[in-house]
């Protein structure tokens, strides 16, 4: 425990250093006078203390199946836990997201601290999770369900060691962060549940101890191309939906994109017709683009729209018929790009307390939850919950919980260190 407090005292040390050599808006993050505070002290031994409850809460939480759009019966379990170490006005919004409220002093700064409540996994996935020694076994016990043990394990610390924080927490269980989930929780609550209310935002999702503070942005498309369709042979000359495909496909191959930052497209499925004999009356695609950088998100979204117009004039011309051909392009996907500056004050102290722990403090990039505040320039980061994750996204998902304690005092002291002017 000793080992620990001094590299506690380092990471404090090392805050009061950067902010020393930061400019005047950032000096307010000063946590100088933290070294004094008892309660944090004690907060930061509960936290490794309780690490035994934390990965007993992990296991509990993912053995409660949440496919996304299906989180309601896991978001419970949060709700009635949330409930259970006193935060106040727990809630349920409008999306699904699971909210609970720690007041400090006052209302400002306001800092909310989310991990997510969906996973990948369809219904009827056996989420049932094996302990082989320090090893667990089971879908999502990585991402996210050590996200939202950790999110616990934050409350249970502050909460043991009476903890009084100038500014007010948040705790969020969200909905939506997988896959076709789109990030529906963070809209909602970015954009309806706490709209204007927001000043910092920490997002838990998966293992290890790296700092995301660059959002890979991405735009997903279904594309249809309709005719009338007919006889191969007998209705010869009509336009043709799947050569218009074709067209279009043909333009997007031969897209120039910037490798730094760094932006992507693919076509990544296709479809239509009926039969070899037939005129198709449809053909459709899919498309995913992204980058990190919104101004080439946008410029690759906009080749994107031009080729798939032109496909669309060119067949119609080749056949002489102007209005044969339509197409609609249906987004299917809507990540927002953004970044937080490596310089800000919310990266600058997550890394601060990373190598007070001990370890190297790597940035990264990555689609998050963080995306939302990002692209808002609300500061926003996400951090690994610690432990070391394996096959996220695959039914052979493990997570190694040796030290794991480090994420969950990492997550500890960001957040006391956040709720601060
Ligand atoms: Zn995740």
């Amino acid at each position: 425990m000793k080992k620990i407090n001094r590299a506690v005292m380092g990471c404090w040390m090392a805050i009061a250093l950067m902010v020393g050599s930061l400019g005047a808006q950032e000096k307010a993050i000063s946590a100088s006078d933290l070294l004094k505070d008892p309660a944090v002290m004690a907060a930061i031994d509960a936290a490794k203390a309780n690490e035994a409850q934390a990965i007993e809460d992990d296991i509990r939480f993912c053995e409660v199946p949440a496919p996304s759009f299906m989180e309601t019966a896991r978001g419970e379990l949060l709700r009635q836990t949330f409930q259970q170490l006193g935060l106040q006005n727990v809630r349920v919004d409008g999306a699904g997201n699971v909210l609970g409220d720690r007041p400090g002093a006052a209302a400002t700064p306001h800092l909310v601290l989310a991990a997510h409540l969906d996973t990948v996994f369809p219904q009827g996935t056996d989420v049932r999770v094996r302990r082989e020694g320090a090893i667990l076994h089971g879908p999502g016990i990585a991402d996210d369900c050590r996200g939202l043990a950790v999110l616990i394990g934050v409350v249970r610390a502050l909460k043991q060691a009476n903890v009084r924080t100038p500014g007010s927490i948040t705790f969020v269980a969200d909905v939506g962060e997988e896959g076709l989930g789109d990030l529906r929780g963070m809209k909602q609550l970015f954009n309806e549940t706490m709209k204007g209310q927001i000043d910092r935002f920490v997002s838990i999702d998966g293992s290890g101890l790296g700092i995301t503070n660059v959002a890979v942005g991405s735009h997903r498309y279904r594309v249809t191309f309709k005719g009338p369709g007919g006889h191969s042979f007998g209705a010869f000359g009509l336009a043709n939906p799947i050569d218009a495909l074709g067209r279009a496909i043909a333009k997007i191959a031969d897209f120039q994109v910037p490798k730094l930052p760094k932006t992507t497209f693919n076509v990544g499925r296709i479809g239509g017709g009926t039969s070899v004999n037939s005129i198709p009356f449809e053909g459709w695609m899919e498309v995913d683009m992204r980058s990190s950088d919104p101004a080439s998100l946008a410029s690759v979204d906009a080749s994107f729209h031009k080729a798939v117009d032109a496909a669309v004039v060119e067949e119609n011309g080749r056949w002489g018929s102007p209005r044969m051909i339509t197409v609609t392009k249906d987004l299917v996907g809507d990540r927002p790009a953004g970044s937080t500056p490596d310089g800000a004050p919310i990266v600058q102290t997550a890394i601060a307390v990373t190598k007070a722990l001990g370890f190297a403090a790597n940035l990264g990039e990555g689609s998050t939850d963080a995306n939302v505040p990002m692209s808002l320039k609300i500061p926003a980061i996400t951090i690994g919950a610690g432990g070391r994750g394996t096959g996220a996204h695959a039914l052979g998902e493990t997570f190694d919980t040796t030290d794991s304690w480090l994420g969950t005092e990492r997550a500890l002291l960001l957040t006391i260190a956040l709720a601060r002017p």
